[in-house]
């Protein structure tokens, strides 16, 4: 890969006209019924999950094919429009917002499961599959795809790719960025390329393990490998008890300290259990502070003596009730709570933010009780439900946007579980990415120089800057902070072979 000078060049055409006329080169080849150009078809395209973030495209592209995508990006490369990949549109970060003079290239066609090698262990999919689909099309052969986010019925295996998407089972098996071995790439000059390849490992630089996690920046996948695992022989899943989240906290790192490896652990807090029992009536034990979802998986001798250990542990802490799935349809009673948490914030409240972030699992006690106490100064509620075996927190937090004032309060008290998150030497986000949302955070986590040598990775794929422009890595203009003088140059520079933009 070249490191290119970056910066966008001047264009003599207007975006309006270079839009009409990506229309006309495009048409033949996508075929007029795959580009969106009216207003009120592209009002749906306009956001993701993260709706307060809208942007209407100059044109959509439901492309149907790698060669579709090779003409869209390269058409977008020739008139130096913007582009931005879009697969189900369930992010929560605002990464698939389009730009507003440029082109939405959207997925949701390119929906086939191309191959599955059972002996090789390895699915090769389309990048519009959603990522249930994957595992449906591993079960006939006693293999599953182990990345697992909640959203898994409808988000796609691009939007997966891009955002290094986690799930509950991600504590045991890893995130998709563990998952990934190879991938075809149209890179922003309209080339496909392959990065990675079927084995695991290939050697020169990383580049699967640049692209997975980069948040449609670096190119569009149009073709994706991952690894398929074989499903477990056993499967327990034990719901815990606990009078507070305190308690709770604690026995997740006496079980982690144990050396065990539970596939899952989930935790909920008072609030969100209220919520749950209120959407689908869930029935978790009565008075509970906070519950853990506990999964074990695996040999049926090794998932028993496990289990034996994590009830010791939870009980150590202060358990006062387990309580043990006896077949397929408990556990999935189990799960329905926790995973009905986030829709059934609507119980509790008229709006709520999803915040993401990530602190050691050591820390939860602490940061859960700092939560609690900012909730009570600004009498903003929060409810907790996440990954605690990951420390990856999804504090809901919960305001009414009629009551004056309150919506800014909210959005205070976001931004403050960031901080808090940081100040633990965590991060900013465990598995929803930058995007849009937390590009001024970005600031909060890296040094200057971190920012730069970031933004020089993305010049050596997109160095004219029209690829999924102003996300993820925030340009110094969005940092979000005065100027402040650079140290020194970097080397690229000096070579006169790059520039900061
Ligand atoms: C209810 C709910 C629950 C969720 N739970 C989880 C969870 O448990 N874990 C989790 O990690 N996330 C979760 N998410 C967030 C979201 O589902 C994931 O980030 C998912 O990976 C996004 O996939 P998508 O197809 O919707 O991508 P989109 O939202 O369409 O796009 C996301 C990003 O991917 C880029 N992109 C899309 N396709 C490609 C491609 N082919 N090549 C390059 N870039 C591409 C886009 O440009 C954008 O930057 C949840 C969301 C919702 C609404």
């Amino acid at each position: 890969m070249k490191i290119f000078r970056t910066g966008r060049r001047a264009h003599k055409a207007g975006p309006r006209t270079r839009a009409s006329e990506a229309i006309d080169l495009l048409a033949p080849i996508v075929g007029r019924d795959a580009i969106i150009c009216d207003p009120v078809e592209l009002a749906t395209y306009e956001c993701d999950g993260l709706t307060h973030f809208r942007v209407r495209p100059a044109l959509a592209v439901l492309a149907g094919s790698s060669h579709d995508v090779e003409a869209v990006v390269g058409t977008c490369a020739r008139l130096e429009l913007p582009f931005v990949a879009r697969g189900a549109g369930t992010g929560l970060s605002g990464g698939a917002v389009p730009d507003s003079e440029g082109v939405l290239l959207v997925t949701s066609r390119m929906r086939a499961v191309l191959s599955v090698q059972a002996h090789n262990q390895r699915a090769v999919v389309e990048p519009g599959v959603t990522n249930l689909e994957v595992s449906k099309a591993a079960l006939p052969h006693g293999l599953f795809y182990a990345p697992d986010p909640s959203s898994q019925q409808v988000c796609s295996i691009g939007g997966n790719v891009a955002e290094n998407s986690g799930g509950a089972h991600c504590l045991k098996y890893g995130f998709t960025t563990n998952h990934v071995t190879e991938l075809e790439v149209v890179t922003p000059d309209g080339a496909t390329v392959k990065l990675g390849g079927m084995v695991g490992e290939t050697p020169g630089y990383d580049l699967v393990g640049a692209f997975v996690g980069s948040e449609g920046t670096l190119g569009v996948a149009t073709k994706v490998t991952v690894r398929l695992l074989r499903l477990p022989a056993a499967v327990q899943t034990v719901l815990a008890a606990f009078s507070d989240t305190d308690s709770a906290g604690r026995a997740v790192s006496a079980i982690i300290a144990a050396g065990l490896v539970p596939a899952a652990i989930e935790m909920m807090d008072a609030l969100a259990i209220s919520a749950a029992e209120k959407a689908v009536q869930c029935g978790y034990p009565k008075g509970a502070g906070a519950v853990l979802i506990v999964e074990l998986d695996g040999p049926l001798a090794e998932v028993e003596e496990s289990l034996l250990d994590v009830n010791h542990h939870c009980l150590e802490q202060g358990a006062f009730e387990m309580r043990l799935a006896v077949d397929d349809a408990d556990r999935a009673r189990i799960w329905r709570g926790r995973k009905s948490a986030f829709a059934a914030m609507g119980h509790l409240s008229s709006s709520y933010i999803v915040q993401d972030g990530v602190v050691p699992r050591t820390a939860l006690p602490e940061v859960l009780k700092d939560i609690a106490k900012l909730s009570e100064e600004t009498g903003i509620r929060v409810a907790n439900v996440f990954h605690a075996g990951d420390g990856n927190l999804h504090p809901l937090v919960l305001f009414d946007e009629r009551v004056p004032g309150e919506a800014a309060r909210a959005e205070q008290l976001s931004t403050q579980i960031l901080d808090l998150c940081i100040a633990h030497g965590g991060s900013i986000t465990g598995e929803h990415g930058v995007g849009l949302d937390k590009l001024t955070a970005m600031s909060k986590m890296f040094s200057e120089d971190d920012l730069v040598t970031m933004q020089l990775l993305k010049a050596a794929f997109d160095p004219h800057r029209i690829c999924n422009p102003g996300k993820a890595v925030p340009t110094p203009r969005l940092c979000g902070e005065p100027p402040r003088p650079r140290r020194g140059t970097q080397p690229l520079q000096e070579q006169g072979l790059a520039e900061l933009f």
